[in-house]
């Protein structure tokens, strides 16, 4: 088993991570105390990263970290890597959604992904990265209780009909991006121990 400090300050993030890892292989906690790292790298890779690097640093202990975001390919380099400032860093995550749906009003190419990169980092000498994605469209309403950022304006491919993220959270934590990342990082450190 190996035990990771969670290198996040966003409490939904945290809990999805709680549930996705099987503890007899990868447990994680909470750090010690929440930093604040600039996010510029140029990708998910770099972000993930310097957020992984921050922590380990601080606290000298192995930290997973990931950095992730939705890719509209109508609107290229609008969110991706900058998805948690898009339209400014003040916007709650409802209103980030909702600007979302305002811009795309009349476009008619909704194809999206969400990317998750994970960057588990041991020491100086190891460092990996997981990535995962979850394909689908932007939808036309904001539909849904559930998940957090932009899930209620999400229609995954493979769920069901129309329905959003925010409305199948149980669906989200098999499926989603972070699933995925997660899933194959838990395969990388069964096998490694
Ligand atoms: P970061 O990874 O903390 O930099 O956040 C990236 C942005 O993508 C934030 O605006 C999140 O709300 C959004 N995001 C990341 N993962 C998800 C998800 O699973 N569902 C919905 N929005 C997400």
């Amino acid at each position: 088993m190996i035990e990771f400090i969670l290198a996040t300050g966003n409490a939904h993030k945290a809990e999805e991570f709680s549930e996705l890892f099987d503890s007899k292989i990868i447990t994680i906690k909470a750090a010690p105390k929440k930093l604040e790292v600039v996010e510029d790298g140029l990708s998910y890779f770099e972000n993930a990263r310097l957020k992984a690097e921050a922590y380990y640093k601080e606290f000298r202990i192995p930290v997973l970290a990931d950095d992730s975001g939705l890719n509209v390919e109508a609107l290229p380099n609008e969110l991706g890597i900058h998805s948690a400032r898009f339209g400014g860093v003040d916007l709650s995550d409802v209103e980030r959604a909702q600007l979302l749906l305002n811009k795309m009003d009349g476009m008619t190419n909704r194809s999206a992904y969400f990317t998750c990169v994970i960057c588990v980092y041991i020491n100086e000498a190891e460092i990996f990265y997981f990535e995962g994605r979850m394909s689908g469209s932007v939808g036309y309403n904001y539909l849904g209780a559930g998940g957090f950022g932009y899930d209620p304006v999400f229609i995954p491919l493979d769920g069901e009909g129309d329905l959003t993220v925010s409305e199948l959270t149980e669906w989200k934590k098999e499926n989603s991006h972070r699933a995925m990342a997660s899933r194959l990082a838990q395969k990388f450190f069964s096998q490694r121990s």
